[in-house]
């Protein structure tokens, strides 16, 4: 008997056991159950052997195995080898695959005319398709998902029972006789299933606003290389400046308007089919309202069959696909919801009859070190475990207040939930509610305790406090940023820690956020700082970083308000009341914020004085140093100031020079070259004498600001030529998508002991 747990379901691992078993002459049965898949084979012994070998080396390509149990039973001398039932039985301790990218047997039939799935948009098999949003309750059945309604007309339900067919048990096997179909909605509101890609293709060509219903939700399309179109996306979307996602027909096509290499083909290419930032070539014929300021694009290849008919029957060969929402709400994924709330933004709209059970953005990544590096984990991604070094108890993390993700752990797997997003309105914690239950219903878990936030403000804190009665701790946000880290590499022991970031709340109340904290896997002591100052109007200098700019200026220099002026003449009037409230400690917390210092000098350097999303003044900041490959300017150090036992990190130096070059009309890409090495250098110092002090050589890296890959990979590869050992997020972001892991690791061994 051999038992199988892991991501084993639905991911046609039944055919292929029944097959491999045929092959070695085995008799027998495989059956789902509630932890995976259960065997018996029954033979030959040699043969036996090599079943669990290849089984073990070689499982179908969705396959994960975790664990495997083989223990000799009685032989029953049945012939033959079955498929039988699932029993549902009361422990679920099974997982469940991701959504998939449409496979290339899938597409083949697709393109061919002989092929009674010809065109079907909903074409599928074990192999590929949707899984985790079209989920409701495990185990891994049709009747649990939203192809219950759906019955397999005869030709499909012949490849659902037959062991040997690509479709054998893939649950949502369809075709256009007894499938999902589609349907759309044009301006004229009249809803037609007459040729409904048609008339979608026309639409868009006319630089119409499409909500086209996807795998995990709406997505907002429009022809990208139409500026009018793309222009009047963003305004009605309420979407200023921030990068929107494309969606291109090939990789051949994405080469002629980015940059790829290896690495970026092998990530765009893959089953999960993520958005990818790629270095944007100059002449590219793309809307330069897609990503202003940017020097790349986040692109997907088509991922669902739906989406390579698009490409294949029109000809449009870059689409603007960026999830159906306003601002910052969660994206939308129901039929009637979507037409309400697009109502204002979307002309037209392709829907279809396959519901979506749960709401999954797409995934978005960088690269770092030709490794991915994620900005967002979701779609293709979730809900696969991160799996930890050892078991703990089962802890719920609720994560921080922006990109907000949880986490739920089991034994040693880390259920990090898909994106949820700004937990800023009701709709998006309702979201958040959700994604909770249905955590708890798939993995079967109640959590014995709940971590959050330090901050007591934050939505996710109060939910805990008055929705829950599951005991809860909480621990700082960027203890929980390098701890996410840790659970990733199953650090436990003393390491230090460079969190560098926009915000979190402080045990001294003030806004953290340039912090170098030596933590292990139960506490952590904050060693070294940025200089603290204040952050006038809270929040509002986030997206104001002219205000960051004024406190540094007042701060750093003498004649502090007269530059001030000089800089921002026309907010003159403000900086006025910025300096009474700097002084009267109006609504004005105390910040070592290292984002709010990219802030300040992209506003000084007039790069830009507000912005459309927090960090977009330092994203500018990045971009102009790539206009320049000299670092012939000296800015000076930032220093390292002993003070009651922590090291204060004062850019006193650096500020001067900045503006004095500024003011001296140096080049900007000069002086932001500058200031990232000057960052850079004041962490190597700073490692440098806390080497002498603390007996570890392992680095971790996270927090927001390394979404920058200047001061990432210049950081990284200089601490390693070092000789520490450098270490920063792989699987989940290094932004505050990423800290419900890290607070959930710390729960899980600390939760329940005594303090
Ligand atoms: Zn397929
Ligand atoms: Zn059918
Ligand atoms: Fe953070």
């Amino acid at each position: 008997m051999i038992e199988v747990s892991g991501i084993v379901q639905g991911v046609g691992f039944r055919p292929y056991v029944f097959r491999l078993s045929k092959r070695l002459q085995l008799s027998g049965f495989v059956k789902n159950n509630s932890d995976g898949v259960l065997i018996e084979i029954e033979g030959d012994e040699n043969s036996a052997n090599q079943f669990i070998d290849i089984l073990s080396n070689q499982p179908p390509p969705l396959a994960q195995i975790l664990n495997k149990k083989v223990t000799d039973i009685p032989p029953t001398r049945e012939p033959g080898f079955h498929i039988t039932k699932s029993d549902s039985r009361q422990k679920k301790n099974t997982l469940i695959s991701p959504d998939i990218a449409t496979c290339e047997d899938c597409l083949q039939e697709m393109r061919d005319p002989t092929d009674r799935r010809y065109l079907y948009p909903f074409i599928n098999c074990t192999n590929c398709g949707p899984r985790y949003t079209i989920i409701s309750d495990i185990p891994y059945d049709r009747s649990k998902t939203s192809m219950a309604g759906f019955s397999l007309c005869p030709r499909c339900q012949t490849e659902y029972d037959d062991p040997m067919d690509r479709r054998f048990h893939a649950q949502p096997n369809a075709c256009s006789v007894c499938g999902p179909t589609l349907k759309f909605i044009g301006e004229d509101h009249l809803e037609t299933s007459e040729n409904p890609l048609e008339l979608l293709l026309k639409a868009l060509k006319e630089g119409q606003i499409a909500a086209i219903k996807g795998v995990g939700g709406f997505h907002l399309a429009a022809d990208a290389r139409n500026q009018a179109a793309v222009k009047v996306l963003r305004e009605r979307k309420h979407r200023f400046e921030k990068p929107l996602a494309l969606m291109v027909k090939d990789i051949q096509t994405i080469s002629t308007i980015a940059f790829l290499n290896e690495e970026t083909i092998i990530q765009l290419s893959n089953l999960h089919r993520p958005i990818v930032l790629c270095k944007k070539r100059d002449s590219n014929g793309i809307a330069g309202e897609i990503a202003p300021d940017n020097d790349y694009f986040g692109i997907m290849l088509p991922y669902s069959p739906l989406h390579e008919m698009i490409f294949q029957q029109g000809n449009l060969d870059v689409l603007v696909m960026t999830s159906a929402n306003i601002s910052e709400e969660p994206i939308c994924f129901e039929d009637t919801e979507c037409i309400t709330r697009m109502k204002n933004i979307a002309d037209c709209y392709l829907l279809h009859n396959r519901d979506i059970y749960i709401r999954c953005d797409d995934s978005v990544m960088h690269i770092f070190k030709n490794k991915p590096f994620f900005i967002r984990r979701s779609r293709g991604y979730g809900p696969r475990p991160v799996i930890l070094s050892r078991e703990g108890i089962s802890v719920l993390a609720v994560g921080g207040h922006l990109k907000n993700t949880v986490c739920l752990t089991r034994e040693n797997l880390a259920f990090l939930s898909q994106h949820i997003g700004d937990l800023e309105n009701l709709q998006t914690l309702h979201v958040f509610e959700q994604t909770i239950d249905h955590l708890q219903t798939l993995f079967e878990v109640k959590p014995e305790y709940i971590v959050h936030d330090l901050h007591p403000e934050y939505m996710s804190t109060k939910w805990v406090e008055e929705e829950t009665t599951v005991p809860h701790r909480s621990i700082q946000h960027h203890y929980a940023h390098i701890l996410s880290v840790m659970a990733e590499f199953g650090i436990e022991k003393d390491i230090i820690g460079i969190a560098l970031d926009g915000a979190g709340f402080g045990e001294d109340r003030a806004i953290w956020g340039g912090e170098v904290l030596l933590c292990n896997l139960h506490t952590y002591k904050r060693l070294a700082y940025f200089d603290y100052l204040p952050m006038p109007g809270g929040e509002k200098s986030i997206i104001e970083p002219w205000r960051m700019a004024v406190s540094y200026l007042l701060k750093y220099f003498e004649n502090g308000s007269d530059l001030a002026v000089s800089f921002f003449g026309n907010k003159s009037f403000s900086i006025n009341i910025i300096e009474q409230m700097i002084e009267k400690r109006l609504n004005t917390p105390m910040t070592s914020s290292c984002g709010r210092l990219f802030d300040a000098v992209a506003a000084i350097l007039g790069l830009r004085t507000t912005v459309a999303y927090e960090g977009q003044a330092a994203v500018i900041l990045e971009s102009i140093a790539e206009k320049t490959t000299s670092d012939f300017l000296n800015i000076g150090k930032i220093e390292i100031v002993p003070e009651n036992g922590h090291w204060i990190l004062d850019p006193n130096e650096i500020m001067h020079n900045i503006v004095k070059y500024k003011i001296n009309g140096k080049p900007l890409a000069n002086i932001s070259r500058a200031f990232h090495n000057a960052l850079i250098d004041v962490f190597l110092r700073l490692v440098h004498i806390l080497r002498e002090q603390i007996d570890t050589d392992v680095i971790a890296l996270s927090g927001g600001c390394f979404q920058n890959m200047r001061l990432l990979t210049g950081l990284y590869q200089q601490l390693e030529q070092r000789g520490f050992r450098v270490f920063t997020n792989k699987e989940v972001p290094v932004n505050d998508g990423g800290i419900s892991l890290g607070q959930a690791y710390w729960g899980m061994h600390n939760c329940g002991k005594k303090a």
